[in-house]
């Protein structure tokens, strides 16, 4: 009855442990939807990598609603990448040895040690994505701020970087060069904490800069890194032969030529949506589609499931759980129970079934 996420569970762990043992101090990333695993899957996924004996000390989160999600599964420390501010929502006291703060403005930084003057804190440089960070300026003052709370426990510094467009070490270097500037008051080796770098990258930071520990943190990469590993399908529920004229669905639209409804698992609660129509929308390409009967001209939009290899077309929008496709005749029909692949955004998509072997 479900949307299924199987995973070809000996691939995918190999990957994982693959991926952890090519970037040493790697800080898996477990937010949102949880890449399609869901958070706690993955903070278990996290801890037996740990405990497999891989270097991985620290799991980031992207909020703090989402701490509770892993701290039970997870036994290692928590960043949390959204950076803090004074209506985050509390969270339980014994995991503040455990949790450390993302912080991107000054006054955060003051407000933060006000409450909380053990707090464990990396500060964010604004990088060109321009999302959250200090300026060189506020680093250095940031640095004054922490002078006068030797308590709190600064853990580095963080920087996300765009995805891969052209090298980043240049723009990694400036940013770093401004943290250093701010000579703040640091506990041993000094990390930075980064995102989007490709391994060359990687490996040229660690050398230039090798006073730094570098903690790359990947989520994609790592999660979803190896597609071969997964496997995505939807089960018939039902098929109906239609006729040409026959009506049909929510909108009682009429069936433009003879065929099959078919209605199978997955709808917008799952994130199921509408895709582009097919092809060139131009009044002339329409013409040549309506001239050759294509469906798409009748206003039948692409579908994300596929059956024979071939992409579907939905017979109406999706519904909340299941959704409607057109099948003309002349393709083979499936059968209510049979399973047909769909091709989904895995971090849209929430699965009904997740099947690890
Ligand atoms: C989501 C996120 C990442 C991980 O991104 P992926 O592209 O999934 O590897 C890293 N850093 C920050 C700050 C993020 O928000």
């Amino acid at each position: 009855m479900s949307l299924t996420l199987s995973v070809d569970g000996p691939r995918w762990r190999a990957h994982l442990e693959s991926v952890a043992d090519g970037h040493p101090g790697i800080v898996p990333v477990a937010k949102g939807n949880g890449y399609g695993f869901t958070l706690g899957r993955l903070a278990r996924k996290a801890q037996w990598l740990r405990d497999r004996g891989h270097d991985v000390t620290t799991l980031a989160v992207g909020t703090y609603d989402e701490i509770p999600e892993v701290a039970s599964r997870w036994d290692g420390d928590i960043l949390v990448l959204t950076p803090w501010r004074p209506f985050v929502p509390p969270f339980d006291p014994k995991l503040t040895n455990r949790v450390i703060h993302t912080v991107s403005r000054l006054v955060d930084l003051e407000q933060l040690l006000a409450l909380a003057p053990t707090a464990r804190i990396v500060l964010e440089r604004m990088t060109s994505m321009q999302r959250h960070g200090m300026s060189g300026r506020e680093l250095w003052e940031a640095g004054e701020v922490l002078r006068r709370h030797p308590d709190g426990r600064l853990e580095g510094v963080a920087l996300h970087l765009p995805l891969a467009q052209g090298n980043h070490l240049g723009e990694v270097g400036r940013l770093l060069n401004d943290y250093v500037a701010a000579a703040v008051p640091k506990q041993g080796k000094d990390t930075v904490w980064v995102s989007h770098l490709t391994d060359g990258e990687l490996t040229s930071l660690c050398e230039q800069y090798g006073d730094f520990t570098v903690r790359p943190r990947i989520g994609t990469q790592l999660w979803l890194g190896d597609r071969g590993a997964l496997h995505v399908t939807a089960t018939v529920l039902d098929v109906h032969p239609v006729e040409r004229g026959d009506i049909f669905g929510y909108r009682a639209r009429t069936a433009p030529k003879s065929g099959h409804l078919l209605v199978v698992s997955g709808g917008t609660a799952h994130g199921i949506g509408l895709e582009a129509p097919t092809g060139d929308q131009s009044i002339k390409a329409r013409a040549a589609t309506l001239a050759r009967g294509g469906l798409d001209a009748v206003g039948f939009v692409r579908s994300p499931y596929s059956i024979d290899g071939k992409q579907r077309l939905f017979a109406e929008p999706p519904h909340m759980q299941a959704s409607m496709l057109f099948l003309p005749n002349g393709a083979r029909v499936p059968a209510v129970g049979d399973r047909i692949d769909v091709r989904v955004r895995y971090t849209a998509t929430t699965f009904d079934r997740i099947d690890i072997s």
